[in-house]
């Protein structure tokens, strides 16, 4: 699947110092010094395109921007890949819903997705990889798992053993009873009769009638949600026989906690019979007006609805960095008020000749962000160096900051 087009991102001052980089594991519930190495291999779970893109998917593959952008930085290489749930249940359903053809719904979707993230600046991935292009990975894998007695059936469906791998819920670090009880919220069928382990996940369901199906060695069917991801990182980001883990870093919202990234977790140790990532890391919910935003409520909120308004998409970008991005938050026409009026200061000050001294700033802004992305902070340095600047402070190089903004934070001005 094309990817969208390239962002530009201008080079930096070489003499910036960057510290490792510390990422909260959701694994280990630590912050964790990420290695320092030449490549990084970085996996994102894309979007299923039916909603794209609310403020909740924006502030995720931000996230994961910001990694990329100061690994980037400080001289490293990112290997990014994202996937996209172009075939699974709540696409047809929507599909459905609205009497449209799924296959029109999901392209719409996907260009609205390209589109939203060109706008907000989000480096591409180098592969972006629909589930239906990546049916022959899925077979593959699962004939791979069945190789290793972890695939049953049930009537004409594949089903993966998750206690074949024997750390099976330990990135979670959920109760059985919770692991049930959001299994079933988010496309499990833990009641399904048959399985062998409630828990146990769909890979391969066989065609229903009036849906869509791919041929396979295992019938006409397509592939479950889980095992797509897990193939796709696995082919495309190269694992190299090296390194303890197949990949550095997996990421996602922290709605795919559990049981998504737990599911892709085991299947890729069974398959490969190491870890699947070093790092897990987790991007909060957003919220509005004090509710979970959710398909369920009908209160998302969208960029392309926010961009068509005439809103700034570098100020959606900054009112999203405005809190950590681990944290659960709410979204408010007032916090994107409030990053509007902070850019146009921050670009008023940029247009002047003379500014507060900047090579200070910007080693601030690189030592908050090496913190698990501390944003916030990065926005406290530069609405105190914007306060410098109005009282009349100078010596600063006004052009490297904003090649720093550009480069570090995503914002152009
Ligand atoms: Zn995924």
């Amino acid at each position: 699947m094309k990817s969208w087009n390239e962002v530009e991102t201008p080079s930096i001052d070489s003499s910036i110092s960057f510290p490792a980089l510390n990422l909260t594991n959701s694994a280990s519930g630590k912050k964790e010094s990420i290695r320092r190495k030449q490549l990084y291999r970085m996996y994102v779970c894309g979007i299923t395109p039916y909603d794209a893109t609310h403020l909740g998917h924006a502030a995720t593959y931000l996230t994961f921007d910001l990694i990329n952008r100061y690994l980037t930085a400080s001289g490293s290489e990112v290997r990014y890949v994202q996937n996209i749930t172009d075939i699974d249940d709540p696409l047809l359903e929507r599909a459905n819903r609205d009497g449209v053809d799924w296959t029109d719904l999901a392209h719409q979707q996907i260009d609205l997705f390209r589109s939203d993230m060109i706008n907000l600046r989000v480096i591409p991935p180098a592969h972006y990889i629909g589930a239906v292009d990546a049916i022959p990975l899925v077979t593959d894998a699962i004939e791979n798992l069945s190789s290793k007695d972890s695939i049953y059936s049930v009537e004409h469906d594949l089903y993966f053993k998750v206690h074949a791998d024997v750390q099976f819920g330990q990135r979670s670090h959920l109760s059985q009873e919770k692991m049930m009880e959001i299994f079933a919220e988010r496309g499990g069928d833990p009641t399904r009769v048959g399985k062998n382990d409630p828990l146990d996940c769909l890979v391969w369901m066989s065609q229903r009638p009036n849906e869509p199906g791919w041929p396979s060695p295992f019938g006409t069917g397509r592939p479950g949600w889980h095992i797509e991801c897990t193939a796709i990182a696995i082919k495309y980001l190269e694992p190299s026989p090296s390194e303890d883990a197949l990949i550095d870093i997996q990421g996602g919202g922290s709605d795919l906690i559990f049981p998504h990234h737990e599911m892709c977790a085991a299947q890729a140790q069974m398959l490969a019979g190491k870890p699947l990532a070093s790092t897990y890391v987790h991007a909060g919910m957003i919220g509005l007006d004090g509710e979970k935003m959710s398909k369920s409520k009908g209160n998302l909120v969208f960029v392309s609805k926010l961009v068509a308004a005439g809103r700034d998409p570098m100020a959606i970008r900054w009112a999203l960095m405005k809190d950590h991005y681990r944290q659960d938050r709410m979204w408010t026409d007032e916090l994107l008020v409030a990053a509007e009026s902070e850019l146009i200061a921050l670009r008023s000050c940029l247009a002047q000749d003379d500014v507060a001294p900047t090579s200070d700033l910007i080693e601030k802004i690189v030592d908050a962000l090496s913190d698990d992305l501390n944003t916030k902070g990065v926005i406290s340095v530069l609405n105190t160096w914007v306060e410098r600047t109005q009282s009349g402070d100078t010596g600063g190089d006004a052009q490297s900051l904003v090649r720093a903004l550009d480069a570090l934070l995503g914002i152009k001005l």
